[in-house]
């Protein structure tokens, strides 16, 4: 395969810019020297206006699952209750880490199904430390509602801990308005930086709540705390990849927020006319307050077909979607229009998808 000609459309890793590419090539520096400091500094600046937050921000060597573990790591002891929703794959992976660290009190939904929230509030209002919610499934092509879920967290005193891996910097995120007291992102999605690095937002009332006797040792998040004082990360970060997402980032700044927003919605709401003119179904299963995801699209594959098949035949043309995971394989096909997806890469997927149905 020539990977110089594979145009990758899969929920993540996004192509990245060659300007990033080139970033990462820089000579090293030293993570304690005055340089490291200003890109650090540099990036929380760009990174807490994506966020839409005044909150304390990090960035962990480690990918999205990384900061996930912290988030529950540090707030969750072994008889802490975690109301844990979900509704895909990635749902499911916050209730498997909340299971590690306390007790599991599952919100469970179909996959691609929209949450009940009034199953989430008779659970919360049973008394629970934490919620957690995962903003775009991305297993499922949905937008789950972070602001009612931030309201019935605020209402009963639980913390709000948001997987944001594939809606930050790529959907319009409120970090503060929402009352997300943790919410995670992966540098290798909407930010569209290189895999390997994730950020997490951390409000005050989730640092106080980190009261338990051991907190994880790598995923301290007072640690990250105390270092970012200095502005710097308490053990040696994964430089060049830093290098590379302070470049993604200033991307994401010459185009504005708003325009990249809207850029990758109107990608996504393409993507969903062609199905609809090829007689191709969605997956997700709407209500009033969930939403098609605007990075990631979820098809069902049509009657008798494996969505494998279809996955393989865009290969073939150079085109890389992604498939359903776990109990969706086979059945679903998904295609990602996060990053710096262009329109004329969406149009070629298009096109190429429709060949592969005849
Ligand atoms: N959460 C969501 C919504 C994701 O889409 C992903 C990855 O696709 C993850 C978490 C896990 O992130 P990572 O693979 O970077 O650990």
């Amino acid at each position: 395969m020539d990977l110089e000609d594979t145009l990758l459309m899969m929920p993540g890793p996004v192509p990245v810019a060659p300007r990033v590419l080139r970033a990462m090539s820089r000579p090293m520096i030293n993570h304690r020297g005055k340089e490291f400091s200003a890109m650090f500094d540099d990036c929380t600046t760009m990174l807490k206006e994506i966020f839409q937050t005044e909150n304390d921000l990090f960035t962990i060597s480690g990918s999205g699952t990384a900061s996930m573990e912290a988030a529950l790591g540090c707030t969750i002891d072994k008889d802490d209750k975690v109301v844990t929703i979900e509704n895909g794959k990635f749902g499911e992976r916050f209730k498997d880490i909340a299971a590690r660290y306390g007790q599991v009190v599952p919100v469970e939904c179909e996959w691609g199904t929209s949450v009940d929230l009034d199953v989430v509030e008779e659970k919360l209002a049973e008394g629970a430390k934490a919620v957690t919610m995962v903003h775009n499934e991305t297993s499922a092509g949905i937008r789950n509602p972070a602001l009612e879920v931030g309201m019935l967290a605020k209402k009963y005193g639980a913390l709000f801990i948001m997987d944001g891996v594939t809606s930050i910097g790529g959907d319009d995120v409120k970090v503060d308005e929402w009352g997300v007291d943790i919410a995670v992102v992966g540098s290798q999605k909407c930010i569209a930086a290189p895999p390997g690095l994730s950020m997490l937002s951390v409000s005050e009332r989730a640092f106080e709540a980190m009261n338990k006797e051991n907190l994880p040792y790598y995923l301290d998040l007072k640690a990250y705390q105390k270092s970012a004082a200095k502005s710097q990360t308490p053990y040696t970060p994964a430089v060049p990849l830093f290098f590379g997402l302070q470049e993604a980032l200033k991307i994401v700044m010459e185009e504005g927020m708003d325009a990249r927003i809207k850029r990758q919605a109107t990608g996504a709401a393409a993507v969903r006319a062609a199905m609809d003119a090829i007689g191709i179904e969605m997956f997700p299963q709407l209500n009033a307050t969930s939403a098609y995801s605007s990075t990631v699209s979820a098809m069902k594959s049509p009657e008798g077909v494996d969505s494998n098949d279809i996955k393989n035949g865009m290969m073939d043309k150079g085109i890389i979607i992604a498939g359903g995971q776990n109990r969706l394989s086979g059945k679903i096909f998904r295609i990602g229009s996060m990053g710096n997806v262009a329109p004329k890469d969406l149009m070629m997927t298009i096109q190429h998808l429709e060949l592969v149905f005849r």
